[in-house]
């Protein structure tokens, strides 16, 4: 079973963005309230984190997250991976495993150069084994987390299945040779950022329409922008999605 918890469920600025004083932003409506986009995943003994983000330490606290057991990132933009010294005190004891998208080692190097040298002294780095995602990971004999390459704009990125679901967040197109792999999932969290046209992610109506024919149970939304709150968002797509939100629980047999 997998219990995934929508730690984040808004874009790159979160909602409220500041300096904003439009009618979503000010909403009293917690569902309003976005923090960037992860989940936490409990899949079995497994405490997969996906992407951290610069709210990492909140959603932490919010969810008593108290140990991981590895890390998935979708790629290396700032909303997906500005967190990671958060996972300080949570990697002393022992090291945490970084997944990253096959390409992203130098861009990590390069944005975090201090948690890849060991000085060989005392250190308060966190302490990450960075390692390039494999196809697929086998965590055990039971438990496969498959890569899925989709397109953010012209940026390749990875989602990621673990048996029934799959987390798609950034996403602006699924190309043909990822669908076999998304075959049978039950639960799609798909990244929609507004309902109106944007380079590098998909509108809800977007959203929807690449990830139906793959007749799944339920679509999540997440990664949602101020455009929209989130009562009228379930009404643009007429119940064949649904805005996820913070603190949203899915327990997926
Ligand atoms: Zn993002
Ligand atoms: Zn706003
Ligand atoms: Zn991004």
């Amino acid at each position: 079973m997998i219990r995934l918890t929508f730690l984040g469920t808004g874009t790159s600025t979160g909602v409220p963005v500041l300096g904003c004083g439009c009618p979503v932003c000010t909403s009293t409506d917690p569902k309003d309230h976005r923090l960037r986009s992860s989940v936490f995943a409990e899949w079995d003994n497994f405490r997969i984190l996906i992407d951290v983000g610069p709210d990492f330490r909140l959603q932490a606290l919010r969810h008593q997250i108290q140990k991981i057991d590895l890390i998935l990132l979708t790629h290396t933009h700032a909303d997906h991976v500005n967190g990671l010294d958060d996972l300080r005190p949570l990697s002393f004891q022992r090291p945490l495993d970084v997944f990253y998208p096959a390409g992203c080692l130098e861009i990590l190097q390069n944005r975090f150069r201090y948690m890849f040298e060991d000085t060989g002294g005392p250190t308060s780095r966190p302490k990450l084994i960075f390692r390039e995602m494999p196809h697929p990971l086998d965590l055990d004999d039971s438990h496969q987390i498959v890569p899925i390459e989709i397109f953010h704009g012209d940026l390749p990125i990875y989602g990621y299945r673990m048996g029934d679901l799959a987390y798609l967040t950034d996403c602006s197109r699924i190309p043909p040779q990822s669908y076999p792999l998304l075959e049978g999932v039950k639960i799609v969290v798909v990244g929609a950022l507004r309902p109106t046209p944007h380079p590098t992610h998909f509108t809800f109506q977007q959203a929807v329409e690449a990830v139906e024919r793959l007749q799944p149970q339920t679509i999540y939304f997440t990664h949602i922008s101020h455009d929209v709150c989130h009562r009228e968002i379930a009404d643009l797509v007429q119940r064949r999605a649904q805005p996820a939100w913070d603190g949203l629980v899915l327990n997926i047999e």
